[in-house]
């Protein structure tokens, strides 16, 4: 208040609990941005009955030949049925609407229009590291799988039609609008697959240049070219420099992906992948070419077998060109070792850790052994010796965008199906989980003491969460969302109490049958205000102590049941599959 001034405009919080805005370590947002107002969202949805009602709904205002696209950020195991919809179910709600759900990493069902748009026959061949499922005759079934490779999965997606530029622009506004409604500030971005420098990034350049950005976004460059990484990274370091841009749009250096080769798909459900020979000599190759421009770099890397042959290339490296100083870092690294986290300590690297296992945690548990996910990745002690380590989400696909599940899995230690995968020695208390999201990231930004804390001399980045996040219930913290976002010191979101100062929302959702008019985003929070025509959840759904689904006393299913009284919560809105009228 001392350095109010007459222009200064004063908001009265009333003694609300206001923490730095949050930031993303992991998130693809600029790819995610570009399709967001096509995707049916089921982040959040707690029932397959649900999910389908939503589908159904979503179908009925389709045009064709539109399809109607469920693109990952859920996991089955979300929904108390515990599993995914049938394709058969898929062909009753969409007979003639093309279908495409993705499911995480491992697999996509497509309805009969869908695998007739697409094309896929019995003559179809699977391409290598996936599969095409047929049935006694041959035919495909609809089902599509990772094994382990997600190209086909993505292949098959980007054969849906895509939205126009001026809906792209309109698209990423509502996307960065729904990050702000869950507090989130800012965001490094990871490129993709099909997601191209430069070509692809004109919509987010834009929107940069318009001043139009209300999450900030640093973003790394993605090579799109097997076997011709290396000369992407050269000719970016040509034509592109290390940090170029705004406060609002920054260059980050390269990645998550450095060399196909090293590529180490996430699917907990098939083996782990075993990489080429080559792979040593090939991401040699391309961090030598960023190490000579000072190019800090990200590598995507699930299992503690990448990231130790990762080591040795980048210390031997590290002989011939110190590295000291760039601010590179392994994204995921679920199973790594103490001594891998010491080793990258040595070479002045960082963790960022994503909620990845938050969806997939139960495979992860199938496969390997509950004492093995206890650890998965170790946070608590990556923290314990002195990391550099910073949380993120991986979303839009992996994993859902919200930062509220993930800091619900960093401290309760559980996935969002309810099951406790982390004993208490590697969860952490509700301050270090923020700190992981906001002070903790600066850093792998190359931000540090600009942004992260709520301290003179860093950016005005706010956020004021709904209830008391230090405060409320474990299985509460999920369901938090903003009802003051600030950025820049200008509120980019407002709710509540204070949804007068809201005054920054985009124009509507284009196209106009967008899902995102009218479900918003997780958990399908834009339905609230059709509340009124919706049945109230039966009785058997009512929490009332107990979990109804899952029997009196099974905690983690306390969290799945939604407080009924909240009409933002979604069970409390649409209540059940009667919906589906
Ligand atoms: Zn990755
Ligand atoms: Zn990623």
């Amino acid at each position: 208040m001392p350095l109010a001034g007459a222009a200064t405009r004063v908001i009265d919080l009333k003694g609300r609990l206001v923490l730095p805005g949050l930031i993303d370590n992991h998130l693809h947002l600029i790819r995610g941005g570009l399709n967001f107002n096509l995707e049916l969202r089921w982040d959040g949805v707690r029932s397959v009955a649900d999910a389908m009602a939503m589908l159904k709904r979503q179908v009925a205002a389709t045009p064709p030949p539109q399809w109607v696209r469920v693109v990952g950020g859920f996991t089955e195991h979300q929904f108390v049925e515990k599993r995914l919809p049938t394709i058969e179910e898929l062909n009753t709600v969409a007979p003639d609407t093309p279908v495409f759900l993705l499911h995480l990493y491992d697999r996509a069902l497509l309805n009969r229009a869908a695998l007739r748009v697409v094309g896929y026959t019995r003559d179809t061949v699977n391409p290598p590291g996936g599969e095409i499922t047929r049935d006694a005759r041959g035919n495909p079934t609809g089902l599509l799988l990772a094994r382990p490779n997600a190209g086909i999965l993505y292949a098959t997606l980007a054969r849906g039609p895509k939205l126009p530029f001026e809906y792209q622009l309109n698209s990423t506004r509502h996307f960065m609008r729904e990050l702000n409604r869950l507090g989130v500030t800012g965001a490094i971005d990871a490129g993709g697959g099909a997601q191209n420098y430069p070509e692809d990034y004109a919509v987010i350049q834009k929107l940069a240049d318009e001043g139009q950005l209300t999450v900030r976004i640093a973003y790394n460059l993605f090579t799109q070219k097997p076997c011709g990484e290396r000369d992407d990274f050269l000719n970016w370091a040509r034509t592109s420099q290390y940090q170029q841009g705004s406060d609002y749009f920054r260059h980050n250096g390269a990645g998550e992906m450095l060399v196909f080769s090293a590529a180490d798909f996430e699917d907990f459900r098939e083996p782990r992948p075993d990489l080429a020979a080559t792979m040593e000599t090939e991401l040699y190759d391309v961090a030598r070419v960023l190490a000579a421009n000072r190019w800090p770099w990200r590598m995507h890397a699930t299992y503690e077998e990448t990231i130790s042959r990762a080591l040795g290339v980048f210390e031997q490296l590290n002989d011939e060109i110190p590295l000291k100083g760039l601010n590179w870092f392994f994204d995921h690294a679920e199973t790594i070792s103490e001594r891998s986290i010491e080793r990258i300590g040595r070479l002045g690297g960082g963790i960022a850790v994503q909620h990845r296992m938050a969806y997939q945690g139960e495979y992860f548990v199938e496969r390997y052994g509950a004492a093995a996910a206890a650890t998965t990745p170790p946070v608590a002690k990556m923290l314990a010796m002195g990391a550099r380590v910073s949380a993120g989400t991986d979303a839009t696909r992996v994993a859902s965008y919200n930062p509220w599940v993930s800091l619900a899995w960093l401290t309760t230690g559980r996935t969002v199906g309810g099951l406790r995968i982390y004993p208490e020695r590697n969860c952490l208390d509700r301050e270090t989980a923020l700190r992981m999201w906001t002070e903790n990231v600066a850093w792998f930004s190359n931000e540090e003491g600009a942004r992260g804390r709520i301290e003179s001399g860093q950016f005005a980045d706010l956020v004021v969460p709904d209830r008391d996040y230090f405060s409320c219930p474990d299985n509460e913290i999920s369901d938090i969302s903003s009802d003051l976002t600030m950025v820049g010191g200008t509120i980019v979101y407002a709710a509540g109490a204070f949804a007068a100062l809201d005054q920054s929302a985009p124009p509507p959702a284009m196209p106009d049958w967008s899902p995102v008019r009218t479900y918003g985003g997780y958990g399908a929070w834009g339905a609230a205000g059709q509340g009124a025509r919706f049945a109230a959840p039966p009785a058997a759904r009512v929490n009332s102590g107990g979990c109804h689904v899952h029997g009196p006393g099974h905690t983690p299913a306390e969290a799945a049941c939604p407080p009924t009284s909240d009409p933002r919560a979604f069970w409390g809105v649409l209540g059940c599959a009667c919906w589906a009228v």
